[in-house]
């Protein structure tokens, strides 16, 4: 069974208590007005945080940030307002009119070692809404039977407020840090990061250089009312785009034309859609597997175990792989997303385009995929163009590393019986360029969902509910403390 949330609380005032005298001891000069005197409460009540931290989100949530336009900046001047409230100075950085970067730093002395440096990200845009499909306003910031809706809800902003609060819990304590953490907000992620995180580390590296840093891209799954397993992400696939044209003659609908581009690409699409790349396990996913198949039923666990094996590991795979999630781990995988042709009704187009949406296991190159693709299609009338917004790939962050550990062993104690497991996400974070700085990024956003709720991510009626967001916070708070604190 899962820690009860009564247990949760009698955990969590504890640890506040004894925080809180260790808070005194070392910070005096930053005691707050408030937590003087007799009847003063424990400074480092987090569930106390907590509840202004829900109250931080709905603030972000009412704040647009789609993305296009993002104009992040309003969000970002809103956390900056909270922080100085704190007596955090945090800067700004406009990468464009109205996008940038928000960066805020707790140091532990004058020359602190970046590579021992924390940061917490998160960022601040949005995807798009459709409101119409919504029951309620998707910037409203509604709290409707227990759940906290509107679109950031989970991504991202819920997990900007967490590390809000847990950067505020380490002020308003005066935590002995033995190493800086850093709070980073930042524009762009919806949308490929060229106004967010890729203008920070390519033009502010200085302000947010670090040793580890915590983001989306993992998560709490929660099952049946208990968290089921942790997983902490700690590799994520590499997007590429390719389009893929058909080309023919022109002319009168009324003549059929055997090179019609529309039949051609048409044809190829299908046969595309049915392809299916050769299943490549790594580091992490063979260690994913290996760890859920302990909370898995007894036959899908079976299976998990085996997928890696000599003899069963054909029959493993195609087990596995009827779990689309699962299926996009084993493989690269391509899908089609836009079809584009054609003028008028009565008119064959001379060219019909389809784009591509390639995911690919890191590591793996593009080229022999879009060569087998070629193959597969067979058309001269076909054409394959990359296009040239793909990503890089990063290696894997180490599951050997000081703040891995501590994320597994705070996982324990907050969710006894939920194992931790590392993932390699389908989707890509923000994590990217800083793997490719040798930073330990891992991406784990803290509250306990269902699957059900993680599904309303980029989708309608997004929420968090309200029980999970605060033992989010608690948990993230747990794990900072744990890795940033002196004990
Ligand atoms: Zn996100």
């Amino acid at each position: 069974m899962g820690v009860g949330m009564s247990q949760i609380r009698l955990l969590v005032l504890g640890l506040c208590l004894v925080a809180s005298l260790a808070g005194a001891r070392h910070a005096s000069a930053q005691v707050p007005p408030q937590a003087q005197g007799p009847a003063a409460p424990p400074q480092t009540d987090i569930n106390k945080i907590s509840d202004e931290a829900l109250i931080w989100l709905q603030d972000l949530i009412r704040i647009n940030t789609s993305n296009p336009p993002g104009n992040e900046i309003v969000a970002a001047k809103y956390v900056a307002g909270v922080l100085q409230k704190e007596g955090i100075p945090s800067e700004i950085f406009e990468s464009t009119p109205g996008r940038g970067i928000l960066v805020a730093r707790l140091s532990v002395g004058t020359f602190p070692d970046p590579s021992r440096a924390l940061l917490l990200m998160a960022h601040l845009d949005v995807v798009g809404v459709d409101k119409t499909k919504w029951t309620v306003d998707p910037f409203g910031g509604v709290i409707k039977d227990g759940y906290l809706y509107g679109r950031g809800a989970i991504d991202d902003k819920g997990m900007l407020a967490a590390n809000l609060a847990t950067f505020i819990a380490l002020k308003r304590t005066g935590a002995r840090l033995n190493r800086d953490v850093i709070f980073l907000a930042e524009s762009d992620e919806e949308a490929g990061s060229a106004f967010g995180m890729k203008f920070a580390v390519e033009k502010h590296w200085d302000k947010i250089a670090c040793g580890f840093a915590l983001n989306e891209g993992g998560n709490v799954f929660l099952q049946n009312g208990k968290v089921q397993y942790v997983g902490i992400q700690a590799s994520e696939k590499v997007p590429a785009n390719v389009e893929v044209i058909a080309t023919g003659t022109s002319g009168h609908a009324s003549i059929p034309r055997p090179d019609n581009p529309v039949v051609h690409l048409a044809a190829a699409i299908a046969k595309i859609g049915a392809y299916q790349a050769p299943v490549q396990l790594n580091t992490i996913t063979r260690a994913y597997f290996e760890g859920l198949a302990k909370v898995e039923d007894d036959e899908t666990g079976k299976w998990m175990r085996a997928i890696d094996t000599s003899d069963r590991q054909d029959h493993a795979e195609r087990i596995i792989s009827q779990n689309l999630f699962w299926n996009a781990m084993l493989r690269d995988t391509v899908s089609p997303t836009m079809l584009q042709a054609g003028i008028r009704v009565n008119v064959i187009p001379p060219v019909a385009k389809a784009s591509l949406n390639i995911r690919l296991l890191p590591g793996n190159p593009l080229e022999p995929l879009v060569a087998k693709l070629k193959d597969i299609v067979n058309d001269p009338q076909i054409r394959f163009e990359v296009q040239p917004d793909g990503s890089e790939a990063a290696p894997s962050s180490t599951l050997e590393s000081e703040l891995y550990r501590t994320i597994v062993k705070t996982a324990e104690t907050e969710f006894p019986g939920a194992p931790s497991v590392p993932m390699m996400s389908t989707w890509f974070t923000d994590s990217t360029p800083l793997r490719l700085r040798s930073v330990q990024a891992y991406g784990l956003v803290p509250f306990p969902l269902t699957d059900s709720d993680l599904g309303k991510m980029h989708s309608d009626d997004e929420r968090v509910p309200v029980e999970s967001f605060r033992t989010g916070v608690v948990f993230l708070y747990h794990v900072v403390t744990a890795f940033a604190v002196s004990q």
